[in-house]
C-alpha cells in the first residue's frame, strides 16, 4: 500500500482523535454547509475548543500522533483488531502543521494524542519530542495540551509536564471491573500512580515558583481525565462517586464524560447502543454541582433512583430538592449563600445578584424572577417579601409540573 501523505494523514489522524473528549466543549447539535447552504459547520474534526487557564476559548489543532496501536481496547476504534486506515505522523511533521496552522491564525495550541506504537516509552517519547521541538526550537508560545501515557517512564511523563501547558490521563472507565474487562491491557493502579505523580509535580511546581521567581513551570493548566460512561455496567452513581474522588486525590481541573458511542466493527463485549446523550448531559451537570454549588458525592448521589441513575428528565438539582422538600422553602432575604445555590433554576451568578442586591431593599418574587430564566421552577422552592409557596411546594405533582416536556436535551444548551 502506497505510504499516506500528509493531507491524507492528517484526515486520518485528526478524525481518529474526534472520541477523545477530554480537552473539548463539545455536544452541540450537528450542523453543516454540505448542501451549500449557509456557512460554517459543527460536524469538522481537527480543531476543537477549550478553556486557557484565564478563561478565554482558544482553538487547538486536535490530533493523534498515529492511529496505529498495540493495545486492543475494546471501545477504541484504533485497537490492534480494528480495521481502519492507519497512519502516523513524525514529530516534525506535526510541529510544522501546528506552526502553519498557527501562522495562518486557525488555531492557538495543539492537542495531541497517541496510539502506543512499540512501546509506551517510546510513544510518550516522541509525544515529548513534538513539544520540545515546538518550545524549544521555535519559541512556541501557544497553548499545549499532551495526552500522556500512564505506562511510560515516569521521567518521560514528567519532561510532558514541563512543556505541556494541561496534561491528561484518561482513566477509561468508572470502575476497576469494567476497565479489566473492556481495556485488558490498561492497569487501574498504574493509570492513578501517573496521576498521583502528575499532581506532586504540579504543586511542588507551584511551591517552588513561589519562593523562586524563575523556577520552570509544570503544567500550569493542570490536569484532567475522561471517563466513557454507557459502555460498562456502572451507574450514574459509580461515576459521580469515581469524579469525587479522582478530584479530591489529583486535585484535576476537568473530569470529561464522553458517552460512548458504537464504533464501526465494534467488539461483541460493548453495547449495541450508545447511552442517550442526555445522560453525559447529566453527568456535566451533576459535576457542576460538586464543583460550583457546594455539593457534596453523597449528595448528588441522593439525587438518583434506586438504580443509581440520575433522572434524565429532570436536572440533578431539582431532582435533590424534589427528595428534600424539607430543606425548602428558602427565603431569598435571609438565607445563607449555601442554601440559596440549593433552588433550582437560581445559578451562581443568579445568587451573588441575591446576595448583593438584598443588602438594598427587600426582595420580591418579581425580583428573582428578574434573575433567573423560569421563575416557575423556582417559585416551589423559595420564600420572599411578596411569596410564599404555601400549596405550591407539598402539590404531589409537582414533579410532572416541573418536568420540561421530553425531548433530546443538547449537552451545554442555554
Ligand atoms: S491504548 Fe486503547 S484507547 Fe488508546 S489508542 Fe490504543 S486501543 Fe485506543
Amino acid at each position: 500500500m502506497r505510504p499516506a501523505g500528509l493531507l491524507e494523514k492528517l484526515e486520518i489522524l485528526a478524525d481518529a482523535a474526534k472520541y477523545d473528549a477530554s480537552c473539548a466543549s463539545s455536544g452541540t447539535s450537528k450542523r453543516n454547509s454540505a448542501g451549500g447552504k449557509g456557512i460554517g459547520s459543527t460536524e469538522g474534526m481537527g480543531i476543537c475548543h477549550a478553556y486557557a487557564p484565564d478563561g478565554r476559548c482558544i482553538s487547538l489543532l486536535k490530533i493523534l500522533l498515529t492511529n496505529h496501536c498495540v493495545f486492543d481496547c475494546h471501545y477504541c476504534i484504533n485497537r490492534k483488531s480494528s480495521n481502519v486506515r492507519r497512519a502516523r505522523f513524525t514529530p516534525q511533521e506535526v510541529v510544522e502543521l501546528t506552526l502553519a496552522f498557527y501562522r495562518r491564525n486557525y488555531i492557538e495550541g495543539l492537542f495531541l494524542s497517541s496510539g502506543i506504537v512499540k512501546s509506551s516509552d517510546h510513544t510518550m517519547e516522541q509525544l515529548v519530542e513534538v513539544a520540545r521541538i515546538l518550545r524549544e526550537e521555535h519559541d512556541f508560545r501557544g497553548y499545549i495540551h499532551l495526552k500522556t501515557i500512564p505506562d511510560a517512564d515516569p521521567g518521560l511523563i514528567h519532561q510532558a509536564g514541563l512543556y505541556a501547558d494541561r496534561v491528561s490521563i484518561n482513566v477509561e472507565l468508572p470502575t476497576d471491573a469494567g476497565l479489566t474487562r473492556l481495556a485488558p491491557d490498561k492497569d487501574a493502579r498504574r493509570i492513578e500512580g501517573a496521576m498521583g505523580g502528575m499532581k506532586a509535580a504540579i504543586v511542588q511546581a507551584k511551591d517552588e515558583k513561589k519562593r523562586f521567581k524563575h523556577a520552570p513551570k509544570f503544567a500550569p493548566a493542570g490536569q484532567s481525565t475522561q471517563m466513557i460512561v454507557g459502555a460498562d455496567a456502572a451507574s450514574d452513581a459509580d461515576i459521580v462517586g469515581k469524579a469525587s474522588r479522582l478530584y479530591d486525590s489529583f486535585k484535576l481541573r476537568r473530569v470529561y464524560y464522553s458517552a460512548f458511542s458504537p464504533i464501526p466493527d465494534a467488539s461483541a463485549v460493548l453495547p449495541l447502543k450508545r447511552p442517550p446523550l442526555v445522560r453525559e448531559h447529566r453527568l456535566y451537570q451533576s459535576d457542576w454541582l460538586m464543583r460550583f454549588y457546594g455539593y457534596e458525592a453523597r449528595e448528588v448521589m441522593q439525587a438518583t433512583g434506586e438504580d443509581g441513575m440520575l433522572p434524565l428528565d429532570i436536572d440533578p438539582k431539582l431532582a435533590w430538592a424534589l427528595k428534600f422538600r424539607e430543606r425548602f422553602p428558602v427565603d431569598v432575604n435571609r438565607s445563607s449563600r449555601e442554601m440559596l445555590l440549593r433552588v433550582p433554576g437560581l445559578g451562581v451568578r443568579a445568587v451573588n445578584h441575591v446576595l448583593a442586591a438584598r443588602r438594598q431593599r427587600t426582595l420580591r418574587l418579581e425580583d428573582v424572577a428578574a434573575l433567573t430564566v423560569s421563575i416557575a421552577k423556582v417559585r416551589p422552592f423559595i420564600v420572599a417579601a411578596d411569596w410564599r409557596p404555601t400549596l405550591l411546594a407539598d402539590r404531589g405533582d409537582l414533579r410532572a409540573l416541573l418536568a420540561p416536556p421530553s425531548e433530546q436535551l443538547e449537552l451545554f444548551a442555554a
